[in-house]
């Protein structure tokens, strides 16, 4: 059993689970930059941040024969503050150069603020000046149908293909708009909130296995580097194909993320 989890923040997690993990089958992750659990006070601190994702992770996973590519951006929770920001992103450029640099994320709303929505639009714009790929962080709860709709809005202003956009952190209420705007979906499997491997089962039953995948998002809270493989489980205890497990689980995040250049990841 081979499997990629496309969304996680291997900086919070140990050694131990880089070692779990290689054990249930995961060949590759990839790391958007995120929200740390507190603000940083200046750029450098980014700019220390950037380096972490881009030399120190690659380095830490190969140990364990998995491939690390990762995502820059500054996240909406930290990015109220117009002019902190920019100076964030005026550091991303630079690292683009890297070659585990796959794209611009996880960048979105958090509270749907004005000032998130500007420092969106800018990042959508590097984007698409760099011909980056691009992953999107969806807000939680009841802000998240809103939420999801005033990115995709600012999205669809842009003039990127959105077959080279992911929407992450979707949930049954959100999913089919993505989709339908021709959008790629990401399911976040959590123990508590968000998804469920049981709820990412049933939507790929209800809306099919096209342009959508799941992952764990594990980060520094309540969240499992596991999930992915016990949603392969899942899927196998009701019953599906191992080709349609392969599916979201494996192909679907190689066929997207190796829109970049970047992404190289052998399957054995
Ligand atoms: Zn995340």
């Amino acid at each position: 059993m081979r499997y990629i989890d496309p969304h996680i923040h291997m900086v919070s997690r140990t050694t131990d689970d880089y070692q779990r993990m290689a054990q249930s089958g995961c060949i590759a992750v990839t790391e958007p930059a995120f929200w740390a659990g507190f603000d940083r006070s200046s750029a450098k601190g980014f700019h220390d941040y950037f380096r972490q994702l881009t030399e120190y992770e690659p380095r830490r996973a190969a140990l364990f024969g998995i491939r690390h590519f990762t995502w820059l951006c500054i996240n909406p929770k930290e990015a109220d503050d117009p002019a902190f920001a920019r100076d964030v992103v005026a550091l991303i450029p630079e690292f683009l150069k890297c070659d585990t640099v796959l794209g611009i994320g996880e960048i979105g709303l958090n509270k749907n603020t004005r000032n998130e929505m500007i420092i969106l639009e800018e990042q959508i714009a590097l984007a698409e000046a760099h011909n980056q790929l691009i992953l999107v962080h969806t807000p939680h709860l009841e802000d998240k149908r809103k939420g999801t709709r005033l990115i995709m809005d600012a999205l669809s202003a842009s003039h990127i293909d959105p077959g080279r956009i992911l929407i992450d952190h979707v949930e049954e209420h959100t999913v089919a708009d993505v989709l339908d705007r021709g959008f790629w979906a990401g399911m976040t499997l959590y123990p508590d909130t968000k998804m469920t491997p049981q709820r990412a089962t049933d939507v790929i039953e209800m809306y099919g296995s096209e342009r959508i995948w799941m992952n764990s998002a594990g980060d520094w809270g309540c969240s499992d580097p596991l999930a992915v493989p016990k949603a392969r489980l899942e899927m196998s205890r009701r019953g599906h194909a191992m080709s349609l497990i392969d599916k979201v689980t494996l192909e679907n995040p190689r066929t997207f993320l190796s829109q970049s250049p970047n992404f190289r990841v052998d399957i054995p």
